[in-house]
């Protein structure tokens, strides 16, 4: 079973007992005392019984000196002095670093005064796998829990270091591993099916590490029925959907998280994602560029995943991998709610990605009349094939006069923050268009949108569709229908911030 600590960077020896009764209270199973950020300890060594006699409960002591990214001033014989004391103060577990304490770390493992050793290692920068299962075998070598953490610059690192944990975790001797940072937070969600030894945590607003949950959040998490869902894509930071299907959790009285994974498409596979379910993952949704790799890697494809061949929405229905796909159902509703006739309708649909698979179905059973533009003629032209459409190359959209009765962007185009935040559309295309239709929707009002309504054209945004593609695949994940205008109200509030 995985333990909650609660990490306490307290400055004095009543901050330390104030918060270590709050931690407790909110589910911690332990808490850790930030020895180094305990006031003048350095100068007044007993400060490390009255901090253990401080707290009523579990405690992990640790000393981290500044040379190791901590705040002690202790050096060699002083700081191993120190140490020994530490070792000796009735601790549950003691945080030793592996690559410097090797001679405490072999007498606690002839079980010197009764504590756990935990052997800590902490990368810098991201590493490869080898050099992390390097350290910890070392960590395990040493009869200690092997506790190793490494910043994550995308999630696919942190998978990888639950990858290595399942590898592992066979020898059945104890380990943490930890992705430091928002992208390698699964690591900490996920840490009790990473069957971690302990999960770091931090009461509210006094993150102790980069990346920690609040003790409540984390100790809610171990609970049965917590679902844990999440969102591959490259990049997410312009996702609103965490705030969306956490309001949907809660609408039906369910505990749990949603995280944004960054995954670039190059580490995008079937191993990643089997190694999300493994940990505890519930359901997956998939975001660009990514949605037809998703559908490839899939041991079971729906048949909206077989009419797009993209894939927006995973889960796992005994052991094997599924996969869905709600956009088509999210942009049906998204012209139906605005009142968007596209029977007989002649439609510019722009882009030949995912998206652009399940709009183009949803409009091909609507009975319009497709024309794909996209910058790859290829893509455009297969995708056209697919829906029985026609192509036109997106450089001559610049001075094309046809006219039509729709224009759906199905390209990231005009997304706050990405690369293309500041491009347009062509714009005679939307000039030459009724309708324009977003499926952006982060801003609210996409740079397109402006155009065409200062065209005098009517232009509607991409959130109704993403409110409703999030509801689909939530009762997919949970078999429960969710409040959507509490999904509708928690993506807007954050579009509008
Ligand atoms: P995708 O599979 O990567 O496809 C993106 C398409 O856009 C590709 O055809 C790509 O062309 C094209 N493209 C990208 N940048 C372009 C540019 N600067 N000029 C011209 N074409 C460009 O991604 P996706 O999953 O379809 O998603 C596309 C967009 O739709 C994303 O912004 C996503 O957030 C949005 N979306 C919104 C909803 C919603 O619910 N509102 C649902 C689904 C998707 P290349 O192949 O040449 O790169």
């Amino acid at each position: 079973m995985t333990l909650v600590v609660a990490s306490l960077v307290e400055r004095s020896i009543a901050g330390v007992s104030r918060s270590s009764k709050k931690a407790f209270e909110a589910g911690a199973d332990l808490v850790e005392i930030r020895l180094d950020i305990l006031r003048g300890i350095d100068a007044h060594p007993n400060l490390v019984q009255d901090a253990r006699g401080a707290v009523d409960g579990a405690a992990v002591a640790t000393l981290r000196s500044t040379f190791e990214g901590g705040r002690s001033d202790l050096k060699g014989g002083a700081r191993r002095a120190m140490l020994e004391r530490v070792v000796d103060s009735g601790f549950e577990y003691t945080d030793l670093e592996l690559a410097r304490d090797a001679h405490l770390l072999k007498e606690l493992g002839s079980s010197r005064g009764g504590t756990k050793a935990i052997a800590s290692y902490h990368f810098s920068r991201p590493v490869a796998k080898a050099l992390v299962r390097q350290r910890l075998e070392k960590g395990l070598a040493a009869r200690a829990v092997a506790k190793i953490a490494m910043p994550c610059a995308n999630a696919a690192q942190a998978v990888m270091l639950a990858e290595l944990a399942g590898d592992i975790s066979a020898k059945g001797k104890p380990f943490v591993l930890i992705g430091m940072g928002a992208q390698g937070q699964l690591t900490r969600v996920c840490a009790s099916g990473m069957r971690s030894e302990l999960a770091y945590a931090c009461l509210p607003g006094k993150e102790a590490a980069p990346g920690q949950l609040d003790v409540r959040t984390q100790a809610g998490l171990a609970k049965h029925g917590s679902v844990i869902l999440g969102l591959i894509g490259h990049p997410v930071s312009h996702s609103v959907s965490r705030p969306m299907q956490e309001a949907a959790l809660r609408s039906v009285d369910l505990n749990g998280i949603y995280l944004p994974l960054d995954i670039p498409p190059e580490r995008m596979n079937r191993r990643l994602v089997a190694t999300l379910f493994d940990i505890g993952f519930r359901g997956l949704n998939v975001t660009i560029p990514n949605k037809q790799k998703a559908y490839r890697l899939c041991d079971i494809r729906s048949e909206s995943a077989r009419n797009t061949a993209a894939v927006n929405t995973l889960h796992l229905q005994k052991g094997k991998i599924v996969g869905e796909n709600t956009d088509v159902k999210g942009f049906q509703q998204l012209i139906s709610l605005k009142k968007v006739r596209v029977k007989n309708a002649r439609i510019l649909v722009i882009g030949a990605g995912g998206a652009a698979r399940a709009v183009c179905k949803a409009l091909s059973d609507g009975g319009a009349e497709i024309v794909v533009a996209a910058r790859r003629p290829k893509a455009a032209s297969d995708l056209a094939k697919a829906c029985g459409s026609s192509w036109t190359p997106y450089p001559a959209l610049g001075t094309a006069t046809e006219t039509y009765d729709i224009m759906v962007n199905t390209t990231p185009i005009g997304t706050k923050g990405a690369k293309d935040e500041l491009s347009n559309l062509p714009e005679n295309a939307i000039k030459n268009s009724r309708i324009f239709v977003d499926l952006v929707y982060n801003p609210s009002t996409t740079p397109s949108m402006a155009v065409a309504r200062r065209f005098g054209r009517t232009a509607h945004g991409g959130l109704e569709m993403l409110v409703r593609q999030g509801e689909e695949a939530f009762k997919i994940w949970t078999g429960k229908s969710p409040d959507v205008s509490k999904m509708r109200l928690a993506a807007r509030r954050v579009l509008e911030s």
